[in-house]
């Protein structure tokens, strides 16, 4: 396939740079979007999230680059300026959201639960002025009622799920409204190339949801995990 061409290209090419004689890579059809290498001495393996399969060759030299960059030890972490350039344009989540949906089997793919409403949280957070209407959000219950982390949010393809196990009666409004506040200040924060999740700026805009300690203390009780 061309775009596989395209990939082992840009691949080989950067690990001839850093000194490595035999460079494998290949998109693979991950769920989210992520990297995963395997590397010997002068050896190294790639696979690459095929959301970047239509990428064109600069992003994906870029991406080559940072990864070596962050083997050899010369970067700690993060992803090229073309690379984060390229999955934070809306196009991208355009084309992708479609495809992480249908690979996501453990989503409802609907806002509306059996006794809550996620449309109706978020109304609810727009409401209060803490965050603003954006149409390209997806917001979905899970099938399963996972408790060891309750949300969940794709920044770049931008869905939010929530555990069903706050879709109960006993759960009062604002916990859920917490709960997505929470995943929505990541979206808010944006695509984070080095992979920093709940930092200071992260629990500063948390901490503007007015009844956070309550939410928290509710979450604690039920054993519950954001
Ligand atoms: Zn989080």
């Amino acid at each position: 396939m061309e775009a596989d061409d395209n990939l082992r290209q840009a691949f080989a090419a950067a690990g001839k740079k850093y000194s490595f004689d035999t460079v494998e890579a290949q998109f693979v059809a991950f769920k989210d979007f992520k990297v995963r290498w395997q590397r010997s001495y002068k050896w190294a393996d790639f696979q690459v999230s095929d959301y970047l399969a239509d990428a064109p060759q600069p992003v994906l030299m870029g991406l080559a680059e940072s990864l070596f960059r962050r083997i050899i030890g010369e970067s700690e972490n993060g992803y090229s300026e073309e690379l984060c350039k390229w999955v934070t344009d809306p196009q991208f989540c355009e084309l992708k959201q479609p495809i992480y949906l249908r690979r996501s089997r453990n989503l409802t793919r609907s806002a509306a639960g059996e006794n809550k409403s996620l449309q109706a949280a978020y109304d609810r957070l727009i409401g209060t002025g803490l965050v603003q209407s954006d149409p390209t959000l997806r917001l979905s219950w899970t099938k399963d009622a996972n408790i060891r982390k309750v949300g969940r949010c794709s920044v770049l393809l931008r869905v939010v799920s929530i555990s069903r196990v706050l879709d109960a009666d006993e759960i009062p409004d604002f916990v859920l409204d917490y709960c997505l506040y929470h995943e929505l200040c990541h979206l808010i924060l944006g695509f984070d190339p080095t992979g920093a999740r709940h930092g200071q700026e992260f629990a500063g805009m948390e901490a503007k949801f007015p009844q956070q300690k309550e939410a928290e203390q509710w979450l604690r009780r039920l054993c519950l995990y954001l």
